[in-house]
């Protein structure tokens, strides 16, 4: 069984079709870092699937999720480039 750290207190959790709050721990972490997202804090281009469960680089792409959220963090103004209208 794979073990995860709960992205909201760090926690150990099993990460396995049986726990319904994976990646989290609880209920409560979840809805913590739900909280977050609808305040921007967080976002994420490809949620994780039950498909993604039996993917075996599914801890590299925890990694690279993880490694997306810091990046953001810090470059997300640079990203905000003016959109050029394509028609004149
Ligand atoms: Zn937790």
């Amino acid at each position: 069984m794979r073990i995860v750290q709960c992205p909201t207190c760090g926690k150990d959790v099993a990460w396995s079709i049986e726990n319904k709050f994976r990646p989290f721990c609880s209920e409560r972490c979840k809805l913590i870092d739900l909280g977050a997202w609808a305040t921007g804090q967080n976002s994420i281009s490809t949620p994780l699937t039950e498909k993604d469960l039996d993917d075996p680089n599914i801890e590299a792409q925890i990694t690279k999720y993880f490694q997306e959220q810091a990046t953001k963090d810090v470059s997300d103004d640079d990203n905000q480039l003016p959109i050029k209208p394509l028609i004149k």
